[in-house]
């Protein structure tokens, strides 16, 4: 036999001992050891009813409390919030066991969505060590390299022992570089960085970005132009400063991934409640299977090149940090071998 709730169950149990009573009272009646009156038996009943029903109901209670109390105090100091356990005790009137069931079963789902977060997070981490200490092993062994030729005769050699030392310097400068915008990522990532929103004309901002790499871009003759319409008057509401970061690391990437007199383009568009800024260059372009992964940390499309240029590998996942810190959207178009455009929007002043 089944109840769907304890209390059902001492009613059921409460029942069958004042049957049992009545019972017992009718055969002493019968056996003429006591004299029958309807009246007693009514009363006798119900009193005894009464009472075996309230002891037997404590008793239910006093054992399932002690059974669950364990369980439940798990669940809900896991799960809920003071207002809510105050409103939550074992209520035994509903179907106890079910509720208890469904609650572990819950607590049973939760926690394993967490751990698969923290597997999740496990891979992640396990994989960022990985990179930042292979992006790290390649300029410190070549650093070990100059080093040790220097030592080993080169510091007295006035044909290698400049350049050694000017490598040696190159490859610093690369490691503070890295380490630098990790720490740029990691504090835009841990939230700890506050935005210092204003507003600011977007167009200034570019003439300012352009003017700062002019001598990167003359380097492969790689003209800085602006799109038709693109002029003063395109008002934002961003960190300015994080906004030229943006805009450096693409402007950036633009020319050391440009064609020797290429051209790397800016425009602006008005799109109703933001800017859409937008990036274009004619340069080597990026192969379709590799535009869902490019905003990764180092990831790269071709390691060597990047190398050569000086990257990191971490410029665009700055970028994408950066412009989702402002709740805006970044994205990227390419062609291989046509070029590649960069966009990504700006609130409306
Ligand atoms: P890196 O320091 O290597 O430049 P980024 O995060 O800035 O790192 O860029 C990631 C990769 O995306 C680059 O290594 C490069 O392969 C590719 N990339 C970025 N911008 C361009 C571009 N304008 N044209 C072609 N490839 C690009």
């Amino acid at each position: 036999m089944r109840f769907s709730s304890p209390i059902r169950l001492v009613l059921y149990m409460s029942a069958v001992i004042l049957l049992i009573v009545a019972g017992v009272y009718l055969a002493l009646s019968v056996a003429g050891l006591t004299i029958f009156n309807w009246k007693f038996l009514i009363w006798f009943v119900l009193i005894t009813f009464l009472f075996v029903f309230i002891f037997l109901r404590s008793v239910m209670r006093n054992y399932l409390t002690e059974k669950f109390k364990l369980i439940y105090k798990t669940i809900q100091n896991l799960k809920l919030t003071k207002e809510e356990k105050r409103n939550k005790s074992l209520d035994m009137s509903g179907d106890v066991l079910t509720t208890v069931e469904k609650e572990v079963q819950d607590w049973a789902e939760s926690k394993r969505s967490e751990i698969e977060q923290l597997r999740k997070l496990e891979a992640y981490r396990r994989e960022f060590l990985g990179n930042v200490t292979h992006e790290l092993r390649t300029p410190l062994f070549n650093i070990q390299g100059y080093v040790s030729s220097l030592l080993t005769g080169g510091l007295n050699d006035p044909a290698v022992n400049r350049n050694y030392l000017e490598k040696t310097e190159s490859n610093i400068d690369r490691m503070i570089d890295m380490i630098e915008e990790l720490e740029v990522i990691s504090r835009l990532e841990s939230g700890e960085m506050q935005l210092d929103e204003s507003h600011f004309d977007l167009f200034s901002l570019c003439k300012e970005v352009y003017h700062h790499l002019e001598d990167l871009a003359k380097t492969k003759n790689i003209t800085l132009i602006f799109g038709a319409d693109t002029n003063l008057g395109f008002f934002a509401y961003a960190e300015r400063e994080k906004i030229r970061q943006v805009l450096v690391n693409l402007v950036t990437n633009s020319i050391k991934y440009g064609v020797d007199n290429g051209r790397t383009k800016i425009s602006i568009y008005d799109m109703v409640e933001n800017y859409l800024v937008e990036i274009s260059d004619n340069g080597i372009g990026i192969e379709e299977k590799h535009l869902p992964r490019l905003f990764e940390r180092f990831y790269r499309v071709d390691r060597s090149r990047s190398r050569a240029e000086g990257g990191t590998g971490l410029g665009l996942a700055i970028v994408k940090h950066i412009v989702e810190a402002h709740e805006q959207t970044v994205n990227v178009r390419s062609t291989q071998g046509l070029g590649s455009t960069f966009s990504f929007t700006v609130r409306k002043a």
